[in-house]
């Protein structure tokens, strides 16, 4: 598992009908979950981020299920029907490690990247089923965010994803999402312009939930499609999204030199930074990330001094490396 992007139509009532909705939520400070309505002491993501200095996120989902017992070749969301309890404890692990959000196992839960698999046609009560699981484990108390990753097809011309098929995927993921009743939603491990483009467009049709795009940049300090950090900051950064950042991508060197790159581009939006816990390497029948809790946790301290606004980890990122993290920020 060297990088997580490796893991494995709806019409304008439908928007109305769950803006009206969300905005009386949020409006009244409750949010209905299962049927019934919950106060939410929580302040919001846009909130907390106005008043703490920096927010911690949790760390990797895929590696540390392969530490919790995983089959191979069984994809994460898998877990969220057959061993719910695992991905619950998955996420009180990191708020005991001091993460202010969690992200829910849906990485790879696009109905088109689920269509050749055993959760082919369970997208919608994936999505809702992670976003609940994620918030009854956490509580009220710590935020969920909504984690949407690629289709893991490539754009036309180089593929079959066209606009129309993003856009109908991605926002039938974030509907899904939102009524299952995250916090926020977070484009994350892109790499490709038009699809991450297509996944806002779809995002916002269908939600006001704040929204945070972040890329891979796995080959140095580009993505694999050759996007530089600055270019991803010009792309997004006008179009409402609440923070924009880099996560997975390769070594903790790179990621410092991408850090500065998005800092320099980014002026006042908030940067979120989830990198992988160092280069994997293959060590007999498993794959190790060469980055030990405290290795991660002093290069994420110095984004944070330099002014990344929410850290965390990714691919080989476990609790102990975010409570070093945590600990590093003086949490
Ligand atoms: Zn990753």
């Amino acid at each position: 598992m060297p990088n997580c992007r490796f893991w494995s139509d709806q019409g304008p009532w439908l928007k109305t009908a769950w803006l009206g909705w969300a905005e009386l939520a949020h409006a009244s400070g409750v949010l209905a979950a299962g049927g019934v309505r919950t106060l939410r002491a929580m302040p919001s993501f846009t909130q907390l981020l106005e008043e703490r200095p920096v927010l911690l996120a949790d760390g990797a989902t895929g590696t540390n299920y392969q530490d919790m017992g995983i089959a191979p070749g069984v994809a994460p969301e898998e877990w969220v029907f057959s061993d719910p309890a695992n991905v619950a404890e998955l996420h009180r692990r990191f708020v005991e490690s001091g993460s202010d959000l969690v992200l829910t196992c849906t990485f790879g839960a696009t109905s088109l990247r689920l269509a050749d698999g055993p959760l082919a046609g369970r997208g919608v009560e994936l999505n809702r089923g992670a976003a609940e699981l994620a918030r009854e484990a956490v509580g009220e108390g710590v935020l969920v965010a909504g984690s949407i990753g690629p289709t893991g097809h490539l754009s036309d011309p180089l593929g079959p994803l066209t606009r129309e098929l993003a856009v109908a995927t991605f926002a039938e993921q974030a509907r899904s999402l939102a009524e299952g009743g995250v916090d926020l939603l977070v484009i994350e491990t892109f790499f490709s312009l038009d699809e991450g483009l297509w996944a806002v467009e779809a995002v916002q049709s269908m939600s006001d939930l704040p929204l945070v795009v972040s890329y891979s940049f796995d080959q140095g300090t580009r993505t694999m499609m050759g996007l530089r950090p600055a270019e991803v900051v010009e792309a997004f950064a006008p179009l409402g999204v609440v923070a924009v950042g880099a996560n997975c991508g390769k070594s903790l060197a790179d990621t410092d030199l991408i850090v500065d790159e998005l800092l320099g581009a980014a002026a006042d939006l908030p940067l979120w930074v989830k990198p992988n816990a160092g280069v994997p390497r293959i060590v007999g029948d498993t794959v190790v990330y060469d980055a030990d809790p405290a290795t991660h946790a002093a290069h994420l301290a110095s984004y944070a001094a330099k002014g990344a606004r929410v850290v965390g980890g990714c691919c080989g990122s476990t609790p102990a490396h975010i409570a070093a993290v945590a600990a590093a920020l003086a949490r």
